[in-house]
């Protein structure tokens, strides 16, 4: 089945449709009957060989893609010939002498090859504007508006939804919350309304039993107007949506009854998201639909299983050319799920293949410094801490030391929900390091969290003597000069900072310890850099999270490292009181706050914006200020203020009285949301909380309960919310657990929107599976993917060629996201 595509490939080139091909240019023929006769046999002759050829060559493609590339390349060279002539076999030639062609085609050795190959450049990466009723201007659009480039691309486009084309709405039906719709009945009346082409639009009333409805048209609308006949029945297919308190379609589907010929349209149809523009542009999805399966018959007998045979059997998983038919054309629905399992499965286990893998490449490659010994800067430390750690505490610490002298790089997540510890734990991890002579770093993502480290750290090694430093972006051109020097001789043991600590000036003398906290504020790219900063093996890493993540998520993000969880708070910690109040209760709320304030406590004030803003109707920091302040006049009270766009030194200046006690009130946007730790801060007031995200939230109510005192979190929002809105603070109310409420947030905003997921790339690069929704196909892979590794860790054995392969491709396919952070 490669002629379509070549004839496609051909009458591309030839400015062609595929019908004239085949029959060899009518208009030529009526001047020559002979000479039709000729082409079409020429050309059938043509394609016949490239089909037989490529068939042929298909197996052996990978041998030759070298070949090509150079044989290509020298043939075009000699023959000052373009990619479309070699093709065409020097065209104007052909033209003259039909023989020369096949001639040509037969005898020069490399063409052979680029022509096979050249048809072939597998299906899947053929242009798109290639395939019939695509053309170069669709084809544009197509990937300007949804990065559709390839017939690949296309296949890959999978229907976000499906409606049920059995299902027929009555107009009485009708809500402007559905979905996808189908109606059947009669255009009764049409008009043009409104005047000038721009503001012009063609409104067709359309009827059945139970009502009547309005179809609107802005684009081709005098086309339409004479396609469309009235007092004829239709049905009409489309999302209804609301005008001027009506319920109409707009740009609908409309169809004659017996007009089903379309694959699936009987039963379950596909349905594309697609774009403003595009639907402008006359892509309706019935045109989608035709594409894809103009596709599907252009890469029929070409889709190569991406899974080897014995999984699928195995796994007892659809083949993926079935799949990929099912999943567009959907026969039923059994059908459809299994097609839906299959493409899941596979692109998850890819992933997890993938990571597995690295993994034990890692694992396997013995190149970790050996830290062998406890010795006295840990013992120190852990016998002078004020508090006993706590059981989960004790069991990461003994992960972390059985990693650090194993001989091998440590590459470790530490998660644990807000106040669990993570960074003393961290601490005595790097003493580790230290004990055994090396140097140790821990890298905050904020100035405000680097100094805070900075103190609790020198608080716990007050009696130690460790040389610690702090470089950030405020530290002073003397100071840092110091720093470095100091770091590079390797006199400065233990050194904590911001992004500063990756500049390229900084450089360590033996680096054997790395501590990153809040990972997923910086990039693979930053992370990489730090390995580079020493010759010998790369030093242990240790990644920590506050942001819960769903198992899910991590297993996705992080499945390359390794995972400990401190899955408990230290003793005494209650829950925070969570309660949602509308913002015409702030007098309550501030008499709530001077209650807390007179029995010694402070309180946070959080904001979604600085100012104010037209476009966003929320509370704002700087009204907010005016407000509070007039409500807690000084001197009885004094309020703190931070924010991201605060020269520095007043942030810290601010921050600092507030961590010192000196104001009972800070007044802050969420650059608080991470890490800062004031035990006797008790209340979190969040103003217009409907604004956060889930995670954000539980982040910013994390900042409070920290010490003995109960503490409170009260949300603050608008009246109007929307339907999430409202479940995300009932939920926010009724539960303290990080983890719980990761999976909520996940599950209503989806994975692409999670904090820090985004830029690691993992969202945009998932075509089918749910992180959110496909937990169990996601367990199931990894298993699979754990299996097939362990039997074979680098891929070796002939059943598993296809594996390696496959992922190879993915990679290379992948954007590279170490640029993007
Ligand atoms: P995280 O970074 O995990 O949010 P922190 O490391 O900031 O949490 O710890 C929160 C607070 O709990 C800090 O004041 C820390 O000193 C204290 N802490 C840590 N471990 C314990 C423990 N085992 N017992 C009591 N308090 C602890
Ligand atoms: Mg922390």
């Amino acid at each position: 089945m490669l002629l379509p595509e070549g004839y496609t490939y051909y009458g591309n080139a030839q400015k062609r449709t595929p019908k004239q091909v085949a029959q060899g240019y009518p208009d030529a023929a009526k001047n020559d009957p002979q000479d039709i006769e000729n082409r079409t046999q020429t050309t059938r002759a043509r394609f016949n060989y490239l089909c037989g050829f490529a068939e042929r060559q298909q197996s052996k493609r990978s041998q030759f893609e070298t070949l090509y590339t150079k044989g290509y390349s020298n043939y075009c060279h000699t023959h000052k010939n373009t990619r479309n002539e070699i093709f065409q076999g020097d065209h104007k030639t052909a033209e003259q002498e039909p023989q020369d062609v096949s001639q040509n085609v037969h005898t020069a050795n490399i063409r052979k090859i680029s022509l096979s190959l050249y048809t072939m450049v597998s299906v899947r990466d053929t242009n798109i504007q290639f395939l019939t009723g695509v053309g170069p201007k669709r084809a544009r659009e197509l990937e300007k508006e949804l990065n559709i480039k390839t017939f690949g691309d296309l296949i890959q486009y999978y229907p976000f939804r499906y409606i049920d084309r059995t299902r027929f709405y009555a107009i009485n039906e009708i809500n402007p919350e559905l979905a996808y719709i189908q109606i059947r009945g009669v255009v009764r009346d049409m008009k043009i309304i409104g005047a000038g082409s721009r503001k012009q639009r063609l409104v067709v009333l359309f009827a059945d039993p139970t009502g009547t409805l309005e179809l609107v048209f802005f684009k081709g609308i005098k086309w339409i107007r004479d396609k469309i006949k009235t007092d004829t029945e239709y049905i009409v297919f489309g999302k209804p949506s609301v005008f001027n308190g009506k319920i109409n379609l707009v740009h609908p589907d409309m169809d004659v009854p017996d007009n089903q010929s379309l694959p699936g349209s009987a039963g379950l149809q596909a349905v594309y998201s697609s774009t403003e523009s595009l639907r402008n542009k006359g892509f309706t999805q019935k045109l989608f639909s035709r594409l894809v399966a103009r596709t599907l018959t252009a890469m029929e007998g070409h889709i190569r299983d991406t899974l080897p045979d014995y999984m699928l059997r195995h796994l007892k998983l659809m083949p993926l050319a079935m799949a990929l038919e099912e999943i567009h054309f959907p026969k039923n629905l059994k059908n459809l799920q299994a097609a839906q399992t299959r493409l899941k499965f596979e692109e998850l286990f890819y992933i997890q293949l993938g990571l597995l893998r690295q993994k034990s490449v890692r694992l396997r490659a013995a190149d970790g410094l050996p830290f062998l010994k406890v010795g006295q800067a840990f013992r120190d430390c852990y016998e002078n801490l004020p508090f006993s750690l706590t059981e989960a505490q004790k069991r990461v610490l003994r992960e972390i030391r059985s990693d650090l002298k194993s001989g091998r790089q440590m590459n470790r997540l530490l998660q644990g929900d807000v106040g669990s510890g993570k960074t003393l734990v961290a601490l005595l991890s790097a003493l580790i390091g230290i004990d055994n002579g090396y140097q140790a770093c821990i890298m905050a993502p904020t100035e405000i969290l680097a100094n805070q480290h900075f103190q609790t750290i020198s608080k716990f090694l007050k009696d130690l003597d460790i040389p610690t430093g702090l470089l950030t972006g405020s530290t002073k051109p003397a100071e840092r000069k110091k720093l470095h020097e100091s770091l590079r001789e390797g006199s400065l043991k233990l050194l904590i900072g911001t992004h500063a600590l990756i500049e390229d000036t900084v450089t360590f003398n033996n680096l054997g310890f790395v501590v990153i906290d809040e990972q997923h504020r910086f990039g693979v790219e930053q992370r990489a850099r730090l390995w580079k900063k020493t010759n010998g093996p790369p030093p242990h890493i240790m990644v920590m999270t506050a942001t819960p993540i769903p198992r899910t998520l991590a297993m996705t993000l992080y499945g390359d490292l390794d995972v400990s969880v401190i899955d408990e708070l230290p003793p005494g910690r209650q829950p925070v009181q969570t309660i949602h109040y509308p913002a015409s209760r702030r007098g309550t709320v501030y008499s709530f706050m001077r209650k807390q304030i007179r029995q010694g406590r402070q309180v946070y004030i959080v904001y979604p914006l600085i100012r104010e803003s037209e476009k966003m109707d929320y509370e704002n920091l700087e009204t907010g200020y005016r407000d509070i302040t007039a409500a807690f006049p000084a001197p009885l009270y004094s309020v703190a203020v931070v924010h991201g766009q605060q020269k520095t030194e007043n942030k810290a200046f601010d921050m600092n009285m507030f961590v010192k006690g000196n104001a009972q009130i800070l007044v802050a946007t969420s650059v608080i949301e991470v890490g800062v730790d004031v035990p006797n801060a008790t209340v979190m007031v969040i103003e217009s909380a409907e604004r956060f995200g889930l995670s954000q939230l539980h982040q910013l109510r994390g900042r409070v309960g920290r010490g003995a005192e109960t503490s409170f979190c009260i949300l603050m929002t608008g009246n109007a919310l929307s339907k999430e809105a409202r479940e995300r603070l009932k939920l926010m109310c009724e539960t303290n657990n990080g983890f719980e409420i990761a999976e909520a947030d996940m599950r209503l905003r989806g994975p692409g929107d999670l904090e820090g997921t985004a830029q690691s790339g993992l969202a945009f690069d998932l075509h089918i599976a749910n992180l959110a929704k496909d937990g169990q196909i996601l367990e199931w892979a990894r298993m699979e993917a754990s299996n097939v590794l362990d039997e074979d860790p680098l891929l070796e054995s002939q059943k598993n060629k296809l594996l390696k392969n496959q992922l190879d491709i993915l990679a290379n396919r992948t954007v590279d996201f170490s640029n993007i952070s």
